[in-house]
Formats: structure tokens, sequence, C-alpha cells
């Protein structure tokens, strides 16, 4: 049965009996994310991959701001194989909440954490012998096997083992520390996107390492290389398990340029209310400074959501009444727009959207990220926590 979930600041994750449906708080932004299309995503990007390959679905950074927790239980119903992380509270947050697939940390651990890698089975990434030596106490303290992945650089120059240094590592692990698996290999492309010269160099040095390693009998279960351009771009890149991150979201790193497969939409629309209209006199200056000075008398429009929601100042044009209307000021709690040219009426506690359709217009993330030289992963991850999400099904 799929779990209920709402997902805000005062009811922070309410399971099951859901109160925060019946009584939702209401407030005067919001999030709507559309959990029909998660699925859509997931299984237009599933049926682009291998049967037998895996999908790590990729819910850091809050899922990339849609709601860790509410996402992760739709895509454990989606059969989704295993979740990636980057923190140990992310991965403890989705124990907690009751996830039993595998948890994998696609970050580096300190020594201070291997306890709870432990308790909890969590999977870490290692590329460092004083963690693997961690691991083995604490598994060992604990009575279980540790399962981990080992990076290896191929080229990104973050983190993770050197190619040469992959078979001993690997030996050494299974000779001195008996209480650690090493359950995966991966690595992590540093320009998928534009670079394919470099992306195939560094997929034949990892094909290297793989070789190198099979005929010591060391090669583990799962390898992996591919995020989302991997996925899309490089299908020889597949191997595995493929680590699906912004296009599951149906957004992307690249600037607005389609080229997402058919289907793959986002999953957001973040709406305000108009909480005032007014007109300000010609050369009288709307909100704070003199970032606005009316030529003419002109009518405005104060929505409340502002860069205190995640609103980044630059943000150009919003929708109210089917129309793009331009933004003129900023502040904390909510923007002003000038609404002189809207055609129709519109009165105060209308809605706006700020990304998203209304009617026949769309301002997506690209778009408006692009306003703000950003892009829409970060753009995303910064409404604030007091913006309630609501999850729906189409
Ligand atoms: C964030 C991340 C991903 C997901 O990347 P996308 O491009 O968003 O799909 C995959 N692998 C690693 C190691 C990551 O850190």
């Amino acid at each position: 049965m799929r779990r209920k979930v709402t997902y805000n600041l005062a009811n922070s994750i309410t399971i099951g009996e859901d109160q925060t449906e019946k009584y939702p708080i209401p407030e005067v932004n919001e999030i709507d994310i559309n959990l029909s299309q998660l699925q859509r995503n997931f299984s237009i990007i599933r049926n682009l991959i291998k049967p037998d390959i895996k999908i790590m679905a990729v819910l850091k950074g809050d899922a990339y701001g849609h709601g860790m927790v509410p996402i992760a239980y739709e895509l454990e119903h989606c059969k989704c194989d295993t979740f990636g992380v980057v923190r140990l509270i992310e991965a403890f947050s989705l124990r907690k909440a009751g996830i039993k697939i595998p948890i994998i940390l696609l970050a580096p651990i300190i020594p201070l954490q291997a306890s709870w890698i432990t308790i909890n089975d969590i999977t870490p990434m290692v590329d460092n012998e004083e963690i693997v030596e961690a691991l083995d106490e604490s598994a060992s303290e604990c009575n279980k096997i540790v399962n981990i992945h080992v990076k290896i650089n191929t080229g990104l120059n973050r983190y993770g083992i050197e190619p040469k240094e992959a078979v001993n590592f690997i030996k050494k692990i299974y000779d001195k520390y008996p209480n650690v698996k090493v359950e995966g290999i991966y690595t992590h492309f540093q320009n998928a996107e534009f670079d394919e010269n470099f992306t195939i160099k560094q997929i034949e040095c990892f094909n290297e390492v793989l070789n190198r390693l099979e005929k010591e009998n060391l090669r583990p279960k799962i390898a992996h290389a591919a995020g989302s351009a991997g996925i899309l771009m490089y299908p020889q890149s597949h191997y595995d398990m493929v680590r699906c991150g912004i296009i599951l979201y149906g957004l992307e790193h690249k600037e607005g340029e389609k080229d997402l497969p058919d289907g793959v939409k986002p999953l957001v629309t973040l709406k305000g209310r108009i909480l005032k209209i007014k007109t300000i006199k010609a050369g009288e200056t709307g909100g704070y400074g003199d970032r606005f000075i009316a030529k003419k008398d002109t009518k405005v429009a104060i929505i409340g959501l502002g860069y205190g929601d995640g609103i980044s100042r630059g943000w150009k044009e919003v929708l109210i009444a089917d129309q793009r209307v331009p933004v003129v000021n900023y502040f904390m709690d909510g923007i002003m727009v000038d609404i002189s040219n809207l055609k129709g009426k519109i009165k105060e506690f209308d809605e706006a959207v700020i990304i998203g359709s209304q009617g026949a217009e769309n301002i997506s993330w690209e778009e408006a990220s692009k306003y703000v030289s950003s892009y829409a992963d970060e753009q995303i991850q910064r409404i604030t926590e007091r913006v309630p999400k609501h999850y729906f099904y189409e």
C-alpha cells in the first residue's frame, strides 16, 4: 500500500493517518509536486535502460528540493532498486522513515560516522583505508558485514582512489578487513554533457580498472558510472547500475536546451498569492531603495514569495491571469510585479505562478534560473521549508 505523506514546516512528516491532509495549514504560497509525473519519469527512464541494470535514484539535497522522504516513498513504490545520498543525516532520515532498500552514501564519511553507518545498514563510498579500518571495527563490534562501494578517480579529480591503485586497494580490503565487503565500484564523469572525448577516456579508464580486477577475480558485483547525462548519452556506461538524479525530476543541468526524453517533465509548480494591489504614483518608489521608480502611475501587485522562500534577486517574470508580468522589486518575503499591462480582471488573493504553467504560458526552472545565472537544481534547492509542499496524483 502506498503511504500517504504531507511534508511541511509545521508537521515535518506525517505518515499514514494523515492529519495534515484533513487539516492542511493554509499558506500564502505552496509548491505542488506531481507524483504521477514522477512515476512517468521513472518508468520512461527505466525503459531506457536494460531490465537487468539497477537504478539508483539520487535523493541528495532534499531530493533536489522536492522533499526527500515523500519522493523516496513514491520511488520505493515504483520498485526503484537503490537510493543515493551524500550525507549521513540524509541516509539516516531515510532509514528512520522506514526505507528498506539499499542506501548508498556518495560522498566521503569521517571515521566518527562509522558506527552510525554500520548500525543503520548504510553503504558508504570509500576511497581511504582509515575509513575501511573504522568500518571494519564497528562492523565487528555489531557482528555485521558492511558493504562499501569503492570510488575510482578517472578524471573528475574530486574523490576516489587512483586507477593504478585499485587492485591493491581492493585486495588489501579483502585480506585485512574481514567485516567489510566491496559490493560496488564506481566512477563519476567530469563533463558528460559537453565533453565527449574526455567522457570516453573516463569510460576506457574505468573499463581498464574493471578488467584488471576481473583478472584477479576481484571485480565487485555492482559497477556504476552514469549520472543523468551518462544515462542519456553513453549507454556503454550503464554497467550494472545507473545513478539517476536531475532527469528523474524532469530538470536539466543544461540551460534550458530541451533534450530530455519524450514525456519526461518537471514535477513542480511553485505558486504564490497576490497579497496587495496598489497604484504607485509617477516618480514614487515601490519597495525598498530605488530599484523601482514609477515612470508613470503604475499598478503593482505584491506576491507573498520572496528570497526568504527561495526566490533570488534578479527573477524576471511571473504568471498572473495566464500572462507574463515583469518583476520590478524584491524583498525578503515577497516580490513586486508591474500589472499595468495585464488584460482581464484580477484581484487581491488571486494566484500567481512563479514556476510552472498557467493557461498557455509556462515558466520553467531552466528559464528562471538563467535570469539569475544559476541552474535549475541549484534554484529549486533554495526554496525554504516554510513553503509547504503539496503532493498529489493526477
Ligand atoms: C549528484 C550525483 C549524481 C546525480 O547526478 P545527476 O546529473 O543529477 O543525475 C550521480 N552520481 C554522483 C556521484 C553524484 O554526486
